[in-house]
């Protein structure tokens, strides 16, 4: 075993001992192994040593080494057969997979701050050589409770960057602002080769424009971009509740290298009301009555968003009855037509009695069902059975 493995060393004495790459102990754990890559890493970092091939040499084949023994399979084949272990069969050099690749741009990420170095493509519109979507903007509105039942059109103020207009978005003065990269000759990124790592990175000197500036551009300082308020008239459609988000094209931040400008999502936020609850479509709210209400019935009026309303309570009602208005609750945003009103009966028993109401209180109670009577089923008296 041991001499099989110097056996393959003696066919690969180009390539250096992965674990010496790292300068980590061959029973090195994933932290072990983390830890000692950074530090090659951040070391050898073409950015930190431009044009310097020995650097970028050893900075490729940290990360080679870093790739192979982070995948447990390839780690393995690695410890029993040395670099031919690699070169064919499971977790060979064709086997080398992109979720591998994806961890690797995330450990970079981490502390250089760009995810692309490795072709991944992180996102956020860092390669500008590329044609990239703008960013969506989110602004929050909120809006009465009776906005929102009867609709409304608002003029909102959204921050946003737009090219300057001196240099399109450039960022150099227009007549001679900008010269070509030096670094990339224009291409505006730099590709590696390696056995079976291919490392393309976005140009560190000209961050992938092909072209640096030499004069900045007097209005937007070299940022490309000019900070306006865009005046906006949107309409927001009766029902939209809490949450809702509009959504209106291409109002978000302008795209990089004529790519499409982002969206700008409107989301609302309805402010409560003293007397009505939205419950889906429905418009919920209290109703006081009086005992007398209650027990002969009564015709009541309302407020309600269509103008004063007459609510029937039928005779006999007890609290927590449910009276529905339909059709008088909010505007369905999907379909057609509303939800309903319901007024949930709350009946008052006076606290304080005028001598008057005493007097007739008195009087109805010589005449209402007593307890027991009321007690048909005889529900106290099992109760009873119990002491005896
Ligand atoms: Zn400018
Ligand atoms: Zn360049």
């Amino acid at each position: 075993m041991r001499k099989k493995r110097e056996d393959d060393r003696e066919k690969n004495v180009t390539r250096r001992d992965y674990y010496e790459v790292l300068g980590v102990p061959r029973e090195a754990d994933d932290q072990g192994l983390k830890g000692a890559y950074r530090k090659l890493a951040l070391k050898y970092h073409p950015d930190r040593n431009p044009g310097n091939e020995e650097a970028e040499e050893k900075f490729k084949e940290a990360a080679e080494a870093y790739s192979v023994l982070t995948d447990p399979q390839k780690r393995a084949a690695y410890d029993r057969f040395g670099h031919a272990g690699l070169q064919n069969g499971a977790g060979g050099a064709g086997g080398f997979d992109p979720s591998a690749f994806q961890d690797f741009s995330d450990i970079l990420g981490d502390f250089f701050g760009f995810g692309d170095l490795f072709g991944g493509g992180g996102g956020g519109g860092r390669r500008r050589t590329r044609a990239a979507r703008g960013e969506d903007v989110r602004y929050d509105l909120e809006i009465t409770f009776e906005d929102m039942m009867r609709g409304m059109a608002a003029d909102i103020r959204v921050p946003r960057l737009d090219p300057c207009a001196r240099c399109r978005g450039k960022g150099a003065e227009p007549e001679d602002g900008l010269t070509t990269c030096s670094i990339c000759h224009g291409r505006g990124e730099v590709v590696y080769q390696q056995s079976f790592l291919s490392v393309r990175r976005t140009c560190s000197q000209c961050g992938g424009r092909g072209q640096i500036i030499r004069r900045p551009c007097r209005d937007c300082k070299g940022e490309g971009y000019a900070r306006i308020e865009r005046n906006l008239n949107i309409k927001i459609p009766a029902g939209a509740a809490t949450g809702t988000h509009l959504r209106l094209s291409n109002e978000g931040q302008p795209g990089a290298n004529g790519g499409p400008a982002g969206d700008l999502y409107v989301v609302i936020r309805v402010k409560e009301h003293p007397a009505y609850e939205r419950h889906d479509d429905d418009l919920h709210c209290r109703l006081p009555i009086n005992v007398s209400q209650a027990a002969l019935g009564a015709d009541v009026q309302i407020y309600t968003f269509d103008g004063p309303q007459i609510l029937k309570i039928p005779e006999g009602t007890q609290t927590g009855a449910a009276v529905r208005l339909r059709g008088l609750g909010v505007p369905r945003l999907s379909s057609h037509g509303r939800g309903d009103l319901v007024a949930h009966v709350d009946v008052k028993v006076p606290a304080k009695l005028t001598r008057e109401q005493r007097k007739l209180f008195e009087q109805l109670g010589e005449v209402l069902p007593s307890q027991t009577e009321m007690d048909g089923k005889g529900l106290f008296d099992k109760v009873k059975d119990y002491f005896m």
